[in-house]
């Protein structure tokens, strides 16, 4: 562990911290915390802090609804954008019943139970999100636009890059937490950035994926823009993805995905992991994509992926993609998600589907070079590959009473979960858009 509990106790102390944020997750992907002044840590390192679970969404009823927080030592941080005097630290928690069992509602119990899968069998789970967000301007009453005076493309600089500061901003923020920031680029649409976050283990890189996003929004509020993840924020451009890299290590780090002696250099393992990720993709796609909004973002023109498929090469409209680095960074990467995710359940679906294929031994889809937005449909069913869900509709179809899915979140997840979906969905059926009416209203 990074810090003992004495360790956190007299950091507070030294760095006039004033407020500890107790941070958790819930089943939506949404940040939820606690303050608690300086005074109460030693309580709150006790795990004696408590909450009213019946507040959070899809937590649970309200008369069972006493939650602790337990926080994680490891996850320590003053947050660098505060004030020297009265500083603001957090420390993400896990929650727990009041009769000190793990609570089957939280997101990151879920990813550890994946993650101890995954330690049985020798295997640590490496990941590498690649982030992409938009940089809006506020109006006047500072709510959110989608409007950008930039026309900055794929790598430009600045001055084209309006955005660059706050890029840089946000690099340096999250370095001065700790972070190590693999790369940082302006993406093909006006206004889109990219921050790439260091490979680490996956319990690890979900915690660094919701700071980032809170980091990241703090920071661009400052500039006086809005930072967003909504994945499909503008029609006619590009939306934002949140690639996933993905590759297992041995306990003392030896990445098992790289085989020199294959032609592709990679291992069986990695191609067992892959087999599994397609195999199941269908049923977790309700959890890479969660949102109506989603669906919008997974269409031909994009670059963002529409079919179930892998690709050797650096094809970019397949799901899995093999970047070309080997060796040391061997890994495959994933291209459906969204930011929109909940990135523990996320992963441990993504996780818990890579060794379900590397138990069943499964067997990989021979891999779709080219275009495939360019593929009759005929050919694409000749060779086999099928779609990812179009909506969220389908999504939740194929994820409603999936065995593996259920085994994956547990009862309680999965029903709230679903519950949930099934309301959104419900209601953006229910809604006339601005498109009906303009192509409608007139004509009929
Ligand atoms: N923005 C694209 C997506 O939606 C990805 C573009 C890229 O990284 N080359 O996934
Ligand atoms: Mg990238
Ligand atoms: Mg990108
Ligand atoms: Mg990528």
């Amino acid at each position: 562990s990074k810090y003992s509990r004495d360790d956190i106790i007299r950091i507070v102390e030294e760095e006039d911290v004033e407020f500890i944020r107790l941070q958790f997750t819930d089943i939506f992907g949404m940040l939820k915390n606690v303050a608690v002044t300086a005074g109460q840590l030693a309580k709150a390192l006790d795990n004696r802090c408590m909450f009213d679970g019946s507040a959070i969404e899809g937590f649970v009823r309200i008369d069972e609804s006493d939650m602790y927080l337990h926080p994680d030592l490891n996850t320590f941080e003053i947050f660098p954008w505060r004030p020297q005097q009265g500083r603001v630290a957090r420390l993400i928690c896990d929650v727990y019943n009041p009769d000190g069992t793990p609570f089957k509602g939280d997101p990151r119990y879920v990813l550890k139970r994946a993650v101890k899968r995954a330690a049985d069998m020798g295997y640590v789970f490496q990941v590498g999100p690649e982030c992409e967000f938009f940089l809006f301007h506020a109006d006047e009453e500072g709510c959110p636009t989608t409007e950008t005076h930039e026309r900055a493309g794929y790598f430009d600089v600045s001055p084209i890059d309006l955005g660059e500061n706050v890029r840089r901003d946000i690099v340096l923020t999250l370095e001065e937490m700790g972070f190590e920031v693999e790369a940082s680029h302006h993406e093909i649409a006006p206004g889109q950035h990219e921050i790439d976050l260091q490979y680490t283990d996956a319990l690890k890189a979900a915690d660094h994926i919701m700071t980032f996003k809170m980091a990241a929004k703090t920071i661009a509020k400052r500039h006086g823009l809005h930072a967003t993840f909504m994945p499909k924020p503008k029609e006619g451009v590009n939306g934002s993805g949140m690639h996933i890299n993905m590759s297992l290590c041995d306990a003392l780090g030896k990445n098992l995905f790289a085989d020199e002696k294959d032609p592709l250099g990679l291992s069986g393992l990695a191609y067992r992991f892959m087999a599994g990720i397609l195999a199941h993709m269908k049923e977790m796609t309700i959890l890479t994509n969660p949102i109506v909004n989603s669906y919008k973002r997974l269409i031909p023109g994009y670059d963002a992926p529409i079919y179930i498929a892998w690709s050797s090469t650096s094809n970019r409209s397949s799901l899995i993609r093999i970047p070309s680095p080997r060796g040391q960074s061997t890994r495959i990467e994933l291209r459906c998600p969204d930011s929109a995710m909940n990135p523990y359940l996320a992963l441990a679906a993504c996780l818990q589907a890579g060794l379900d294929g590397i138990e069943k031994n499964l067997t990989l889809p021979p891999c779709v070079e080219g275009n495939l937005f360019g593929m009759e449909p005929e050919e694409l069913k000749n060779r086999g590959v099928e779609r990812i869900p179009e909506t969220l509709g389908d999504a939740m179809e194929a994820y409603a009473g999936n065995l593996f899915i259920k085994d994956v979140l547990g009862e309680h997840i999965y029903v709230k979960y679903l519950e949930a979906k099934e309301q959104e969905w419900r209601d953006f059926r229910s809604q006339v858009t601005n498109w009906e009416i303009g192509q409608y209203l007139y004509k009929y």
